[in-house]
C-alpha cells in the first residue's frame, strides 16, 4: 500500500516535470518557428522561417564614425551558433564596403561551420579568395558576378531561392565601380510557407534603376523589404518602395546611431535598436 502511495507520487511529479518541460520547450520551439527578423546592427539582419535561416551583412569592421557596429555579446552568440543564430543556411553579402563585409570574419566564419553558404558579389567574393584559407571553403562559396543593368540573376541553393538585381550604390554616378546587389530571397521551410524578403545593401534611390526591372520585381511579392532609412527622404525613393519593389511591408536599416529627427518625422518602420525583431507576414494567394 505505501509503496503504490509513493509511486502515484513519484509518478504525479514525473507527470508534472515533463509536462512543465515539454511545455518550455515546445514554446521555444514555436518560438523559433516564427518567420521572423532580427536586427544586429547597421544593414545586418538575421531572417528565419521555421529551420531555414539567412544572415545578410552580419560582419564588418565600419562603423565611419556614425553607424552601428554589431555588439561584441551579439557577435559573440553568433560565433558560438547560439539560438537564433543556429542553423545559419546562408551569409548574403550586399556589396563590399567597410560597413556591410569583413572578408576575415566571413571566413573564420565559414570554416566553423562548413554547412553554411556564402552568397555574395563576385567582388566580396574575390577578397574572400585573396585570403590563405580561402580553398579550405571553396565549396560553399556562391558568387554573383551581375554588370550595371544585366538582366537579373537567379540560383538556389538549398531551402533558399535567391534573384539578384545590380543597383547602383547611394551617390550615383559616383561609386559605379561597386556591385551592390538587391537580393530577393525566398525563405522555403518544410513545415511553414515561404517568405520572401529583399535586401537592398546600398542602393540609389533613383527610380531610373529600377524601372527597367519592374516586370522583375512584379513576378514576386514580397513580404518584408529593409531599405536603407534614405528611401523614406525622398519622394522618388518612397515610389520605389511603395510602386516599384512590389514589397508589402519595409523596414528601415542602416541608420546611424543617433537615429535623425527627420527619419523619426517620417512616421516609417525602422530598425535601429540591436536585438529588435518584427514578424515577417506571410504571403496570402489572392
Ligand atoms: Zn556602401
Ligand atoms: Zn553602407
Amino acid at each position: 500500500m505505501t509503496r503504490s502511495i509513493i509511486n502515484t507520487k513519484q509518478k504525479f511529479w514525473k507527470n508534472t516535470l515533463s509536462f512543465i518541460f515539454c511545455y518550455l520547450f515546445t514554446s521555444t520551439f514555436a518560438n523559433a518557428h516564427d518567420a521572423s527578423s532580427t536586427y544586429l546592427a547597421n544593414a545586418s539582419i538575421l531572417v528565419t522561417n521555421g529551420k531555414t535561416k539567412v544572415l545578410f551583412d552580419p560582419f564588418f569592421h565600419k562603423n565611419f564614425g556614425q553607424y552601428q557596429l554589431v555588439p561584441e555579446q551579439t557577435l559573440k552568440a553568433v560565433f558560438a551558433g547560439l539560438p537564433p543564430f543556429d542553423g545559419i543556411d546562408a551569409i548574403i553579402i550586399s556589396h563590399a564596403h567597410g560597413d556591410h563585409f569583413a572578408a576575415d570574419d566571413v571566413v573564420r566564419y565559414l570554416m566553423r561551420y562548413p554547412a553554411t553558404k556564402l552568397i555574395a558579389p563576385q567582388q566580396a567574393i574575390n577578397q574572400v579568395n585573396a585570403l590563405p584559407e580561402a580553398k579550405k571553403i571553396a565549396k560553399q562559396l556562391y558568387p554573383i558576378e551581375l554588370k550595371f543593368q544585366q538582366p537579373p540573376s537567379s540560383m538556389t541553393v538549398d531551402s533558399l531561392f535567391v534573384e539578384g538585381v545590380r543597383i547602383p550604390h547611394a551617390g550615383w554616378p559616383q561609386r559605379a565601380d561597386v556591385e551592390n546587389i538587391v537580393f530577393r530571397v525566398t525563405l522555403k521551410d518544410t513545415d511553414k510557407a515561404p517568405i520572401t524578403v529583399m535586401h537592398m545593401g546600398d542602393a540609389d534611390p533613383d527610380d531610373d534603376h529600377y524601372l527597367p526591372f519592374k516586370e522583375h520585381w512584379q513576378q514576386q511579392q514580397t513580404d518584408t523589404a529593409f531599405p536603407p532609412y534614405w528611401f523614406f527622404f525622398s519622394s522618388e525613393g518612397n515610389y520605389i518602395l511603395d510602386e516599384l519593389i512590389n514589397a508589402k511591408q519595409h523596414t528601415g536599416v542602416h541608420v546611424p546611431t543617433v537615429v535623425p529627427d527627420k527619419l523619426k518625422a517620417t512616421g516609417k518602420d525602422y530598425f535601429s535598436v540591436s536585438g529588435d525583431t518584427r514578424e515577417i507576414k506571410v504571403s496570402t494567394i489572392e
